[in-house]
């Protein structure tokens, strides 16, 4: 199962939004996606993450008090988005 989002401070993941959030069935998650995915199904969760990848990475780079250096498409077979935080 690839991932949809990947969130890396550094070479340290820090956080990913999958199946286990897109596919949720309990209500609290904390993901990089800020919610929008969770429980809503691949489909729905892949047009989400292809349209606002990068206000779900600034969003969550403010939360922790990070900047986003940069998003991109890394696989874009599987359409997984890399994030890349930096400090401020
Ligand atoms: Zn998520």
């Amino acid at each position: 199962m690839a991932a949809l989002m990947v969130v890396y401070m550094g070479a340290r993941l820090v956080s990913q939004c999958d199946a286990r959030c897109y596919n949720a069935q309990h209500p609290a998650c904390s993901c990089c996606c800020g919610g929008a995915n969770h429980g809503v199904g691949l489909e729905e969760a892949l047009l989400n993450t292809r349209r606002m990848a990068r206000r779900y990475a600034e969003q969550y780079a403010q939360e922790q008090g990070w900047a986003v250096a940069d998003v991109q498409l890394e696989q874009p077979l599987h359409e997984t988005t890399r994030v890349a935080l930096r400090e401020f």
